[in-house]
């Protein structure tokens, strides 16, 4: 193996340019070259790649979003445009790929080591939605957004004796709803894995209002929706006013926590090993501070299961 290509595809997340500068590196290191394809598979069937040196990643690593750009391509998904992809790649000389992503990208790298060209998969997404791995990148500079976002919803909202509702992503994956409401004191956690009890809900927050408190905090998933609804609700049982924050993109950017900085480099260096030993249709991750590797299929068969544990302690703390 002598080339190696980045690219970031689906939708981006805070930490995927220290991946992208973990990759870099580690190939310079290890006598590789490296070119970063732009936008995701659209840019690799389009040829739309430059060669990458050690300069091309400085500056990057504290920065959010992607310097390659992501996209989601229609194109690549047809047999015409994977066929245009494998023809680039052996144009411009590529011998292996490292795709940063979520689990379509995940598929798309399947598809391309299946048909014999070595790719490996960083998972790049703060929905923390993959089975295999503790941890996604950008997962805990998501939750970080969201615990300062409460932090302010809490000042202005004790001011007013109000009660927030604030709608977080992560479709339909329950992790960012869990860890933000955890970190950040909410009274309630609504996520998409656990059926929730309008009447328990009103309840706290009527015990909590008769008990002096000025301010709650209700976080409901993207996965679960409605947070207009549910305000309605609770103003109409509880007369407590109720305000609704939708989170919405703010998540996606934003500085990378020291965590996911960690956690992409780690990812980073790791593929490109992979690389080097002759893998392919691999994907990369973290089990209980450990990285690990498996068969892209293996890993995508894995579902992702919500921490009974922690929501039931999220409960316990918000008596
Ligand atoms: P996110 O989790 O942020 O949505 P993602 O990687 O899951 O990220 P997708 O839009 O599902 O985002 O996938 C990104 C791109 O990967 C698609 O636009 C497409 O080009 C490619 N892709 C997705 N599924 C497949 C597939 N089954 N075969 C080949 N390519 C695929």
């Amino acid at each position: 193996m002598k080339k190696i290509g980045v690219l970031t595809s689906g939708g981006d997340s805070p930490g995927m340019n220290a991946a992208i500068r973990s990759v870099v590196r580690t190939a310079i290191f290890k006598n590789l070259k490296v070119v970063g394809i732009k936008r995701g598979y659209q840019g690799l069937l389009e040829g739309d790649m430059n060669d990458m040196n050690l300069s091309s990643v400085g500056d990057i690593i504290h920065r959010g979003g992607t310097i390659l750009g992501s996209a989601r391509s229609k194109e690549f998904m047809t047999e015409r445009g994977f066929q245009k992809a494998l023809d680039v790649l052996k144009i411009f000389g590529v011998d292996g790929l490292v795709v940063i992503g979520g689990d379509g990208s995940f598929r798309g790298a399947e598809k391309l080591s299946q048909s014999g060209f070595p790719t490996i998969g960083i998972p790049g997404t703060i929905d923390n939605d993959l089975g295999y791995t503790d941890y996604t990148i950008g997962f805990d500079t998501a939750v970080n957004t969201v615990v300062n976002a409460i932090g302010n919803l809490r000042d202005t909202s004790s001011s007013h004796g109000r009660a927030n509702i604030v709608e977080v992503m992560g479709r339909h994956c329950g992790d960012i709803a869990l860890y933000s409401g955890l970190a950040g004191g909410a009274e309630s956690i609504i996520i998409p894995e656990i059926d929730f009890n309008m009447d328990e809900i009103c309840k706290k927050l009527i015990s909590g209002r008769n008990r002096g408190k000025l301010h709650s905090i209700i976080i409901v998933a993207e996965g679960v929706g409605k947070p207009y609804e549910i305000a309605d609700e609770i103003n109409k049982r509880t007369d407590i006013e109720t305000r609704v924050t939708i989170m919405g993109h703010l998540q996606r950017g934003g500085t990378p926590t020291a965590q996911d900085r960690v956690l992409a480099s780690r990812l980073g260096a790791r593929s490109v090993e992979l690389l080097l030993e002759g893998k392919k249709g691999r994907v990369v991750g973290i089990k209980q501070n450990v990285i690990v590797d498996l068969d892209i299929d293996e890993a995508l068969k894995i579902d992702k299961e919500i921490d009974k544990g922690m929501y039931e302690l999220t409960k316990i703390l918000s008596i």
